[in-house]
């Protein structure tokens, strides 16, 4: 599973964190990361903000994704197809 968020949608409501909160966090800045964890469960690309991790479970996560009022998540499973 890929993990998305676009923080310059993002408006800090933290909705996403209530609902995974091992997988969302909030920044310095009131936006929502992708909590870093190992090497071995994720890769992230800092500039892009895509994640590959497994700390909640995926329907918590999927739940995360879509409680988000601006969208700014985007779950891609590990086929590539888009969930949210
Ligand atoms: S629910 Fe959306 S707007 Fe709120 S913190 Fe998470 S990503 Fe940001």
């Amino acid at each position: 599973m890929r993990i998305i968020v676009d923080r310059s949608a993002c408006i800090g409501a933290a909705s996403c964190v209530a609902l995974a909160m091992k997988t969302f966090q909030l920044d310095m800045e009131g936006k929502a990361e992708v909590i870093h964890v190992t090497d071995k469960q994720q890769t992230t690309d800092e500039s892009s903000g895509v994640s590959t991790i497994d700390n909640d479970a995926r329907e918590a996560i999927i739940d995360a994704a879509r409680s988000c009022p601006t969208n700014a998540i985007t779950v891609i499973d590990d086929d590539g197809t888009p969930i949210v």
